[in-house]
């Protein structure tokens, strides 16, 4: 069994993973004691994170481009260049005969700071449009809202706040899942009294 450190890929906190491997294989991931942002603690989603690399999970996923003529036609397999320069014919077609805002791009969370700058620079200023968005907003909206409905509020009571207090978020979206302590964190805290 060896180890490898890397970041969490899921939003950006960006706490630090250690991944257990074998044989090639991604075995299980458990926070970095070490890293600042998390201090060995893993909220749920980066706990599960070697789910993401499982041999079922690797079976239903894209590893090449695929295109189909219609939608009632299989995929087949096509190189990178038939595949961007297709995405770009269409992309230019729809946009001449329609206007640019009647296409979008919907990019995902795990776009690195440079990646956003590039696509918002094709976006708003190449096409023309601010029809650009990411999961980052979309997906941890939801999720934030569901944290909040099945767990509770991840801010302190204000009593416990120090000043300066910080501003309340107007979006949950801003709130990030909150890392959940390793086992061996939660270990040195008091126990909580069971149910009566
Ligand atoms: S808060 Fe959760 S999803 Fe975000 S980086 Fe940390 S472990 Fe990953």
């Amino acid at each position: 069994m060896a180890e490898t450190k890397s970041t969490c890929c899921y939003c950006g906190v960006g706490c630090g993973v250690v991944i257990e491997h074998e044989a090639g294989r991604i075995t299980s991931v458990k926070g970095d004691p070490d890293h600042p942002a998390n201090s060995g603690r893993l909220c749920t989603k980066g706990a599960t994170l070697h789910l993401s690399a499982a041999p079922e999970t690797q079976a239903a996923r894209a590893l090449y481009p695929e295109l189909r003529a219609s939608r009632d036609e299989p995929r087949q397999r096509v190189s990178w260049d038939t595949a961007l320069d297709t995405a770009a014919e269409r992309f230019a077609a729809i946009i001449k005969e329609h206007g640019p805002d009647a296409v979008a791009i919907y990019g995902a969370g795990q776009l690195l700071t440079e990646d956003y700058y590039v696509f918002n620079k094709l976006m708003k200023g190449l096409i023309g449009s601010n029809n650009l968005d990411t999961n980052s907003r979309l997906c941890m909206s939801s999720a934030v809202a569901g944290y909040k409905l099945s767990l509770a509020p991840t801010r302190r009571p204000a009593a416990t706040r120090t000043s300066p207090t910080p501003a309340p978020s107007s979006s949950p979206a801003a709130t990030p899942p909150s890392p959940t302590p390793s086992p061996s964190a939660a270990s040195k805290r008091p126990a909580r009294p069971g149910p009566t």
